[in-house]
């Protein structure tokens, strides 16, 4: 006689449903709805940026859009280090996120730092500290910063486009993304680190306003706000598909190329 396991509940057929869309968004596969560029919101002064891109292959499929620019708030040009911007921020309510967060998340690390990486947006466990990249996300961040480039968290700059959780973690919104993208580029601006890492196809493709994949955007130098840029796979996508952590230990190579930095060995990477 045959015997066969239970068949999985409802909640963990939706919860396999999630993360699965949630795998293939990250890859960026073209056909699904992405995160991408936003329409802008109310707003006081307009200012053009324009990212462009220093490498990519000839044939490339890779273009930027029409600049859909970010809006300034009124004197945010005049927040002249990351204290100042903060308090410029204050306990901020300028998107519907405002009412569910506990804590605001800045951004930490060195103010003068050479390499800035920038993620999505806080999750729980960063929710809760005020933090960047706690959670087991942040852990794996951390590996690689520590044992893939031979850097520490306090040397570098980390922050996310979005400063307050989204519920539930979902995705960020367009007005959401519109409210708070000009303090990621003030911060930007301010740290005026050499390199930036950006993490994953959300904050890449709010930064860069494309809607190209990570997949086809990852390992290509680009540029924003004059400060080159290096896009990569987000962490929690690697907890979930580790074998592409190669691609990121390609990635980082390269930017410590460009930092002019030892590349620590393979084998420390893990
Ligand atoms: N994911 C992000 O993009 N940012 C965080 O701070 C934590 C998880």
């Amino acid at each position: 006689m045959s015997t066969s396991a239970s068949p999985p509940d409802r909640a963990t057929l939706l919860a396999s449903l999630r993360d699965y869309v949630e795998q293939i968004r990250e890859e960026g596969l073209e056909g699904l709805e992405g995160r991408g560029p936003v329409a802008s919101p109310p707003a006081r002064v307009r200012t053009p940026a324009t990212p462009t891109m220093t490498t990519s292959p000839a044939d490339s499929p890779l273009r930027s859009e029409p600049a859909e620019r970010s809006y300034l708030y009124t004197g945010l040009e005049q927040t002249t280090d990351l204290p100042a911007l903060r308090e410029f921020i204050g306990e901020c309510t300028r998107c519907k996120l405002a009412p569910k967060r506990t804590n605001l998340v800045f951004g930490a690390g060195n103010p003068k730092a050479e390499l800035m990486f920038v993620g999505e947006a806080p999750g729980h466990d960063e929710d809760l500290l005020g933090e960047p990249f706690v959670g087991r996300a942040g852990q794996l961040l951390t590996d690689i910063i520590e044992r893939g480039m031979g850097m520490t968290r306090a040397e570098v700059y980390i922050c996310n486009v979005i400063k307050c959780r989204p519920p539930e973690n979902r995705n960020p919104e367009a007005d959401e993304v519109a409210a708070c993208e000009p303090f990621l580029f003030r911060q930007i601006d301010l740290v005026h680190p050499r390199v930036i890492v950006g993490l994953g196809t959300f904050a890449v493709q709010a930064v860069l306003k494309l809607k190209t994949p990570i997949s086809k955007l990852r390992g290509i130098w680009h540029e924003v706000r004059g400060i080159k840029m290096m896009p990569t796979f987000h962490p929690a996508y690697l907890l979930r598909n580790p074998s592409d952590k190669r691609l990121v230990w390609a990635d980082v190579q390269e930017v410590m190329k460009v930092l002019g930095r030892p590349i620590p060995r393979r084998g420390a990477q893990g």
